[in-house]
């Protein structure tokens, strides 16, 4: 069976209880929130979304997203490719008391009175909350030359100060 297309907008009560199935792409351009952590907007992110409403009688929506993104390796400097593949639980709520009570199989997600959310921004914050604090590539997939950042690490003849170590030769001048 051939699933739906994805939509703008999501009216969670209605597609929770449609138990409907969804995907699709989302293009990346336009995702002004994560242009910040990445070098490229180039692509779209693959997601899958489906709405169910569990024995309890809570609604949910589960997606699946993937991407590939671009992004600075923290060692070398260079960029690097992360594949992104998250998976989530989502149940409205409508207010902090409720999402207190919410299970911990799922994340809540607060709505206003309108009952639409706009599944970019969702896919967005997906895509953010997936990408590590700090990316560095693979030890054998970095051109940062491992040998020498270990060799900063030891105290040796010919190594250009730390900031700290000039600091800390002041302070022991200082007490003499
Ligand atoms: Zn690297």
């Amino acid at each position: 069976m051939q699933k739906a297309q994805l939509p703008e907008q999501i009216f969670l009560k209605r597609f929770a209880e449609s138990g409907r199935s969804v995907e699709g792409g989302i293009p990346l351009a336009g995702m002004d929130r994560l242009r910040d952590q990445v070098l490229s907007l180039e692509g779209e992110a693959r997601v899958q979304l489906s709405g169910g409403v569990d024995p309890e009688g809570r609604q949910f929506l589960q997606g699946h997203v993937q991407a590939e993104l671009s992004v600075t390796c923290q060692r070398c400097l260079q960029p690097m490719s992360i594949a992104v593949d998250t998976e989530f639980s989502l149940s409205p709520v409508y207010s902090e008391e409720e999402a207190e009570a919410l299970p911990e199989a799922y994340d809540p997600i607060m709505l206003a009175d309108e009952d639409s959310i706009e599944l970019k921004a969702l896919v967005e914050d997906e895509l953010m909350l997936s990408l590590p604090v700090v990316a560095v590539h693979e030890p054998e997939d970095c051109v940062a030359d491992t040998a020498h950042y270990q060799g900063m690490a030891v105290p040796a003849t010919g190594v250009k100060a730390h900031p700290f170590a000039a600091l800390e030769k002041l302070k022991s001048e200082m007490k003499h």
